[in-house]
């Protein structure tokens, strides 16, 4: 996908308009339109990789403190009691915009956000053989 193609692209290069609530030379943050609760970000690089495994390194290491400073902005400003951050990487797990991004989400007590998933029972043998493979991977 070229940039022409990516909404956040357009975004990035003032060809769509957005809630732009914070910017720097990497990266820019804006409300989500479709929000899970009032508040709701997303933090996004200002150039396009798919996703969090081709992401560029030392914009990846730059990314997590704009996160944390829109973040404590975003809690104040929403008195949010507390919030999730989630990174959506690859259809089949909800991303729906191929261009890597942070979802910062404020939460309220009692709010109707639901970010779960089912506890799973699994046995011993499964999590070792599990552990195993991913060890290997990284070997
Ligand atoms: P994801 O499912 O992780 O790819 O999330 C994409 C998010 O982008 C969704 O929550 C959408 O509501 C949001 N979104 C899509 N288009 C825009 C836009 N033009 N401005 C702001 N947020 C958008
Ligand atoms: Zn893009």
């Amino acid at each position: 996908m070229n940039s022409s193609d990516c909404i956040f692209c357009r975004i990035v290069n003032n060809e769509l308009p957005c809630f732009k609530v914070y910017e720097d030379s990497d990266f820019i943050a804006f409300l989500d339109i479709r929000p899970a609760n009032r508040g709701h970000c997303l933090i996004v690089p200002k150039k396009h990789y798919e996703n969090l495994l081709d992401f560029d390194e030392e914009l990846l290491n730059k990314m997590m403190p704009v996160v944390k400073k829109v973040a404590s902005a975003v809690k104040k400003a929403t008195k949010a009691d507390a919030f999730n951050i989630l990174l959506n990487n690859g259809k089949e797990a909800g991303q729906e915009v191929n261009h890597v991004h942070i979802h910062l989400i404020p939460r309220f007590k009692g709010d109707q956000v639901n970010i779960s998933w089912g506890r799973r029972e699994m046995s011993n043998k499964e999590l070792e053989e599990t552990t195993s493979s991913i060890k290997r991977e990284l070997e």
